[in-house]
């Protein structure tokens, strides 16, 4: 008679959650899910994938403009947001079901209801008032956007979450953030035809990214309409007579719009999980403190994904479902491995990065080699668009290694990706110029750059080369 009802007890049922209940189940362990709000969490639900079908939707404008320059002629278009959502809708539905249904399929239990520790081994599953048992706990609750309850007005604000269901377009909109929410959510509101502000506290949008892109992503955007202002914030929010929305900014501007959108960053969901009762340690931030394979302070309770603030990434927290599986049922330890992640940022143009920046390998490395290309891809020529592509390869000049590539341009994303396997293998940069180039593609490029643009040696580059922010 085994001790507990459950193997393992998941709680949360996002990403991460979903595929450490799911390979559980498979591998025979008795396993439940419990989610509150709806299976597939912020990544399918209010996340990644319907902001790539909005991001897919405000394209469209652009390529209308475009396809004149190919001959086509395009009746004066029309966008129905009400059809967009009702289809998102839709979509979501079904990976929702597909989330669940996956983990029921494997053997597993899932169960609809808010869940809180009550000891060490003892969950109490809310709404049906009931305590039951597990061997193993895994708390998977993810994040949610940081409310900014210190600023004046923020009752009337919108956050990611809402951007995703309002009921009507707005016609104007400010976002405060330079994150990658409020960039994305900038671009998919303006290709949307919404007259769009960006408001952002520092000097240059994506604070963590290379400088180049940052530069040459914030031109773009502001030649496409898109205003952003820097070095500003909210002072506070009003509502007006007419349901319209005053923000008001550091230095006295104020703007008259239909939504205020705060993008400023995401909390870990903590709150009332019994965590302090049973000793399972937090950070500053509320993050579940954690060590190198997710264990908390609290040794058969574990954390992954957004709720331990390491990478906030949907493809991070599958990984370490994938290492937590390993390490506790399959006997064989192992760390999530958070370096050298792929990302994207899907701008209007879209970013794609991996490695390190260029002034973070210049603290890194003596000696740098910078190869850099700023072209007019092919399909923006016909089209009479002057949007410039940016690609950039960091390479260690000692052993030749490319330590960072960086992608400003239309596929981006799907670059980096593809990317991310020769960064992550160490490959040289005469594994580059050694690879055929695939004609005529924008990608070629990557293979093609065959003489450095500059050095930077020991921080310093040459004068004509934009230094860093
Ligand atoms: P980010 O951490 O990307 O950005 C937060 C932004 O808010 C930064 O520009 C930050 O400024 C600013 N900020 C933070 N606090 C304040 C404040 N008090 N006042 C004014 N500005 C402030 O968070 P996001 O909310 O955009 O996204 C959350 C996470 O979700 C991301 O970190 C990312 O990991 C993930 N995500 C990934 C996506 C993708 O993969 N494409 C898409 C969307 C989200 P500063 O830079 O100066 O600190």
């Amino acid at each position: 008679m085994p001790q507990h009802d459950y193997d393992l007890f998941v709680i949360g049922g996002g990403s991460g959650g979903v595929r450490a209940a799911r390979v559980s189940a498979q591998l025979g362990k008795r396993v439940a899910i419990a989610e509150e709000s709806r299976f597939g969490g912020t990544c399918v639900i209010r996340g990644c994938v319907p902001k790539k079908l909005f991001v897919y939707a405000s394209q469209f404008a652009e390529h209308f403009d475009d396809a004149a320059g190919y001959g086509w002629t395009v009746p004066d278009p029309s966008f129905d947001w009400p059809t967009l959502i009702s289809n998102k809708d839709k979509e979501i539905a079904r990976l929702e079901t597909v989330y669940e249904t996956g983990v029921q399929k494997a053997g597993g239990t899932t169960i609809h209801s808010r869940v809180s520790l009550v000891d060490r081994h003892t969950l109490l599953i809310e709404n049906e008032n009931r305590t039951v048992t597990a061997d193993q706990i895994l708390i998977a609750t993810g994040g949610r956007p940081n409310p900014h309850l210190a600023l004046p007005g923020h009752q009337h604000c919108i956050f990611s979450d809402e951007a995703f269901d309002l009921p009507v377009l707005p016609k104007a909109i400010v976002i405060a953030g330079g994150g990658y929410i409020a960039v994305e959510f900038a671009n998919i509101f303006h290709g949307l035809g919404v007259e769009t502000t960006l408001l952002y506290r520092g000097r240059e949008i994506l604070s963590r990214f290379d400088m180049d892109l940052r530069r040459h992503l914030h031109q773009a955007m502001e030649r496409k309409g898109i205003r952003i202002l820097c070095h500003q914030v909210f002072e506070r929010i009003e509502k007006r007579g007419d349901g319209r929305l005053e923000a008001h900014m550091s230095g006295g501007m104020a703007l008259t719009v239909d939504q205020v959108m705060l993008a400023l960053g995401r909390l870990p969901n903590t709150e009332n999980l019994g965590l302090d009762a049973v000793g399972v340690e937090t950070g500053k931030m509320g993050e579940i403190v954690v060590d190198d394979y997710s264990r908390t302070s609290v040794d058969n309770i574990w954390a992954i994904g957004d709720v331990t603030n390491r990478v906030q990434l949907t493809p991070v927290a599958i990984h370490e479902a994938m290492c937590f599986v390993d390490t506790v049922f399959k006997g064989s330890p192992t760390r999530p491995d958070h370096a050298t992640v792929p990302t994207a940022v899907f701008s209007q143009p879209e970013i794609g990065t991996v490695g390190l920046s260029e002034d973070e390998a210049g603290k890194k490395f003596s000696d740098l080699e910078i190869y850099r290309a700023v072209f007019r891809p092919m399909r923006n020529i016909l089209a009479g668009r002057d949007e410039r592509m940016l690609m950039k390869l960091v390479v260690d000049a000692k052993t030749r290694i490319v330590v960072g590539a960086h992608i400003l341009g239309p596929d981006a994303g799907e670059m980096a990706q593809l990317l991310g396997i020769a960064v992550k293998a160490r490959l040289t940069k005469d594994d580059f110029d050694r690879t055929m180039a695939l004609h005529p593609t924008a990608a070629e490029e990557l293979v093609t750059m065959y003489e450095p643009s500059y050095r930077v040696v020991n921080g310093e580059r040459p004068a004509e080369y934009p230094g860093p922010l």
